[in-house]
């Protein structure tokens, strides 16, 4: 899931020239889209009289949009964020394939009000999500890197859903999220990652007493944004200035199953949640 402009950190993407070639993408008529990873809720918004949907199928991903223009963005941009984010899990594969997963795209306010509406436990704050196989995408915003910055977001969820055998914790799911939601799109173009910039001081940001054993996004909204803050920072800390191997040891303790609170602090040495608290605060400041 992902919050409205909640890009505090944007380095910036727009502008930059596309570097590789584009992937095959195709139109399809409806008969041919592949139901099987779709629940009923999901079949529902497909079949919906209101939406004429056309669809555009690239190798891992079947769009349902409206516009092709934006569609097509999507598809070229989402099959590099796939190639980038899925380049990072090496040892793990792509479950789900050769089934594609399914991206709603939706542009009408008012009608991405009705999709949070009618689906059962969803942040009203929410301005795109994924569900297991399917994002739901509302194209937001003027800039064309604001969409991006969200479809990279997204992204991770959905190719984190169609690698891991496990569910991650919320904060790191959703610090993935954001580390890759502003990082995929230089990664993807295969240009240098000017990461220092990204974290510039954090004036406050969630206690990681807190943070690490969440189950659900904070109840006050002004909460979720330090909660997204945090959670990205804490992600950026354990890859870009811990030892790449102990990231590696954690991740492999998480898809074993182990607890992540435990697996975090013996991985990295922190004696407990107060030591790991200390070394983070010194990180954001
Ligand atoms: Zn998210």
């Amino acid at each position: 899931m992902v919050k409205r402009l909640l890009a505090l950190l944007a380095l910036g993407w727009a502008g930059i020239a596309l570097a590789a070639p584009p992937p095959p993408m195709q139109d399809v008529g409806a008969e041919t889209v592949d139901r099987s990873k779709l629940s009923q809720a999901d079949a529902a918004w497909l079949d919906h009289p209101n939406y004429r949907w056309k669809h555009l199928q690239t190798e891992h991903f079947v769009l349902h949009h409206d516009q092709k223009m934006f569609a097509a963005k999507v598809a070229r941009m989402g099959e590099q964020f796939y190639a980038a984010i899925s380049a990072d899990l090496p040892n793990l594969r792509d479950r789900v394939a050769p089934a594609r997963s399914h991206i709603f795209i939706f542009r009408d306010p008012r009608d991405w009000k009705t999709v949070v509406a009618s689906t059962p436990g969803m942040e009203p704050w929410a301005a795109s999500f994924v569900s297991g196989n399917v994002m739901y995408l509302q194209e937001v915003g003027t800039a064309a890197s604001d969409k991006m910055d969200m479809l990279a977001h997204e992204m991770t969820h959905l190719v984190f859903n169609r690698f891991l055998p496990v569910r991650l914790p919320l904060w790191l799911n959703e610090g993935l999220a954001e580390y890759y939601g502003e990082f995929a799109y230089r990664a993807a173009k295969g240009m240098g990652q000017s990461k220092g910039n990204a974290f510039r001081p954090l004036r406050t940001w969630t206690p990681l007493s807190e943070l690490l054993k969440a189950t659900a996004y904070p109840a006050e909204p002004a909460e979720v944004s330090f909660f997204y803050a945090t959670s990205k920072y804490l992600v950026g800390y354990l890859l870009l200035r811990q030892p790449r191997e102990k990231w590696d040891a954690f991740f492999a303790r998480l898809l074993a199953g182990d607890p992540a609170g435990p697996a975090l602090l013996e991985t990295y040495g922190w004696a407990d949640l107060a030591a790991a608290e200390k070394a983070f605060a010194a990180f954001v400041r």
